[in-house]
């Protein structure tokens, strides 16, 4: 025992001083040993030897660095201790060893005891730290395991950061996760590491991991245990036998949906029922992270199923108004040629109502087509010159005859301070407006239509101008004010019996004008009528007009002499071409692919090409760039007017720069494509 010094008291005084001093060592919780300056133990307490499992006499007379500190810290325990006599006192987390090689993890105090001024021992007191740290890296291991899970979509991506996180605290060399299902009875291993066997999907009957399923608990299971489990019958053991294996099931909620299991081969004191109560709150950790995945895997693909179907239907609406489009345009066609050929005045009555129905088929079609390439954002609107007042007059032309048959009233009121010459995109324009008139014509029976035009705000070269349609027609209860405008919405179930359409137009109205930038609204009473107002910007140009007044569309004269390719492979769509373009005095060349227009034209010379944009062996976009990078001057600048089902129909950043003249919509409107023609010939 240390040599204290001497006190002033009796031997006897001496003796209770020193027991009491020895309780006191021994009560208190922590390791403790006293030693000289050199380290030589003189006194341990009742706790290092629980800790260390050194005896008194074992250890006293021993270097401290000798008996506790493992080999590679012994430089670092050195400076530990010259620091203590320095500063009196220090104080660190380190590893120790006890008597039989394990390391501990400690809190440790080393201090200097100084009396008189000299240092004439050394106190070492140490504190196990093994399950605080352990606790401490349990955190940090389950949020990196939770953190990890977030991350990563598939359980085979989270196992080896489980395993790799799991080595922290234990030797994970035979870590596996079974996932049951319980349908098939089987169990599949997403994930599987083990030093000496490898499954990689087995059935549940008789295994260990069975069986725990079957137990719905957590075990740790020895050698021994296992046998006994295999000799009742409850399991096989296949593969090679382990010392020692533990297994808790992972339940979400109270079913099972797998379970983690540990085992070694080696030592069957290798896991305490500590680490197996450790390993069922990880387990419950990694139970809710695959729950959490789960959930978001189903509603991943739940949404992409939605995406898929919503996918589907456009496809299927998209081809199949494409597949309506083709001999449609050749109905409408023919039945132009056939309105050109003089019938007969009762044939023409059928042939009128022929017309009417097909472009009202054309429309819808054309609505659907328009709506999905709405729908998918692949419009582009185009920013051209156009003169207001000859575009409202057109509108007026078409309309008011159309009032008329109705005996309605029909009037456009413009305000006096509009632009003349704006800049927008006028096809767009006169689909909202004539999707809005159609509709007040539809919906009214007696009474007017009005539209009106106003500048609200003009800004720079902006104007922001508002159009309202009024009718006085049946109205709109105030309840299906804003579900109108959905596409397939009608403010009436009966609707489409009593006055057809589909419920696009409006839809198809907002989407435009919003896209634009502009906002639409209604105001309607059942009755009284309805008010649609829109507002929409246009830009304002200060140049003149640029738009070729129509002439009028009987005037067919001056394009005869010249000489056109058409490069068409649809027969009918030709046979139509044709015939009109030879009642202009025009000559004709056919040629059915784009390849075969591109060697004709080697051959001949022609003053336009009207060129389809859809055809076999080579398209019309190919050959137009071809065309516009031949060598040939004639060739290179020659005009091409383009023949397109509809105006949204091709890729615009496709033909965006072939510098195509013009587009000619099919099925085509004669005084149309007389117009482009005569636009573009030299
Ligand atoms: P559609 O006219 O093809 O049915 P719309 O989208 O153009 O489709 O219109 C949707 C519905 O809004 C119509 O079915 C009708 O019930 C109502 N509606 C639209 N315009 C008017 C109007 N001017 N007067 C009365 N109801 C209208």
């Amino acid at each position: 025992m240390i040599d204290f010094k001497e006190s002033q008291g009796s031997v006897l005084d001496e003796k209770r001083e020193k027991a009491f001093l020895e309780h006191l060592y021994n009560s208190i919780p922590a390791a403790i040993a006293i030693t000289s300056t050199s380290g030589i133990i003189s006194m341990i307490n009742r706790e290092f030897t629980n800790l260390f499992g050194f005896t008194s006499e074992e250890a006293v007379n021993n270097n401290i660095n000798d008996l506790v500190v493992p080999d590679d810290l012994k430089e670092e325990a050195i400076r530990i201790d010259s620091l203590a006599s320095m500063n009196n006192k220090e104080v660190r987390q380190t590893l120790r060893k006890d008597k039989f090689g394990n390391k501990i993890h400690v809190s440790l105090v080393a201090a200097s005891i100084v009396i008189d001024n000299e240092i004439v021992a050394h106190l070492f007191i140490y504190r196990d730290i093994t399950t605080e740290r352990k606790n401490q890296l349990l955190q940090e291991i389950l949020f990196n395991i939770s953190t990890a899970a977030l991350k990563q979509y598939d359980i085979k991506e989270i196992c080896p950061i489980i395993v790799h996180e799991l080595s922290k605290i234990w030797d994970t060399n035979n870590f596996f996760i079974a996932l049951y299902d319980k349908t098939s009875e089987t169990l599949s291993l997403p994930f599987f590491a083990d030093e000496k066997d490898s499954f990689y999907e087995i059935p549940i009957t008789k295994t260990i991991t069975g069986w725990v399923i079957k137990q719905n608990k957590s075990v740790l299971l020895k050698e021994n245990d296992l046998k006994i489990l295999e000799e009742a019958g409850d399991i096989d053991l296949v593969g090679t036998p382990c010392k020692v294996w533990i297994g808790v099931p992972l339940r979400i909620e109270s079913n099972i949906i797998g379970v983690m299991c540990l085992q070694d081969y080696h030592d069957e004191n290798k896991f305490s029922q500590d680490d197996l109560s450790v390993m069922d709150f990880i387990a419950n950790q990694i139970a809710i992270v695959i729950q959490r995945r789960m959930i978001l895997d189903n509603l991943i693909l739940a949404t992409q199923k939605v995406e898929e179907s919503a996918l589907t239907k456009q496809l299927f609406m998209s081809t199949m108004s494409h597949e309506i489009r083709t001999p449609l345009n050749e109905v409408i066609g023919l039945t132009n040629l056939l309105i050109q050929g003089n019938p007969r005045e009762d044939q023409m009555e059928y042939i009128k109502t022929l017309k009417f129905s097909g472009n009202h088929l054309l429309t819808l079609v054309n609505d659907v087509l328009d709506y999905n390439k709405m729908d998918s954002g692949k419009i582009v609107f185009e920013q051209t010159q156009f003169n207001l007042s000859d575009f409202l007059e057109e509108i007026m032309r078409s309309y008011s005859f159309r009032s008329k048959a109705k005996h309605l009233s029909f009037d456009i009121k413009k305000a006096s301070n509009l632009p003349d010459e704006v800049i927008g995109d006028p096809t767009r324009l006169n689909q909202i407006l004539s999707n809005l008139l159609s509709n007040a014509l539809k919906f009214t029976n007696q009474g007017s239509i009005t539209v009106l035009i106003k500048e609200l705000e003009r800004t720079g070269n902006q104007s922001k101008m508002e159009f309202t349609v009024t009718d006085t027609g049946i109205g709109i209860p105030k309840n299906m004010h804003s579900l109108i405008f959905d596409r397939f919405a009608q403010a009436s179930q009966d609707t489409t019996r009593r006055f057809g359409g589909t419920g696009l137009g409006l839809a198809i109205c907002k989407k435009l004008i919003e896209l634009q930038g502009g906002t639409i609204t209604v105001e309607s009473e059942p009755k009284k009528g309805s008010t649609f107002r829109f507002v929409i910007s246009l830009g304002v140009s200060e140049k003149g007009s640029q738009t070729q007044t129509a002439e009028s569309p009987e005037d067919y004269t001056g394009l005869e002499g010249k000489r056109i390719l058409v490069a068409e492979d649809n027969k009918i769509n030709f046979f139509v071409a044709n015939r009109f373009l030879i009642g202009w005095g025009i000559t004709v060349t056919h040629a059915e692919n784009g390849q075969l227009a591109l060697d004709i034209l080697e051959r001949e010379d022609f003053d336009l090409i009207l060129m389809d944009l859809h055809m076999p062996i080579m398209d019309g976009i190919e050959a137009t760039r071809i065309i516009r990078n031949s060598e040939n001057p004639k060739i290179r600048n020659i005009p091409i007017v383009a023949l397109t089902a509809a105006i949204m129909s091709e890729s615009y950043d496709e033909i965006d720069d072939l510098n195509i003249n013009d587009y000619v919509l099919k099925p085509f409107n004669p005084h149309d494509l007389f117009e482009r023609i005569r636009k573009h010939i030299k």
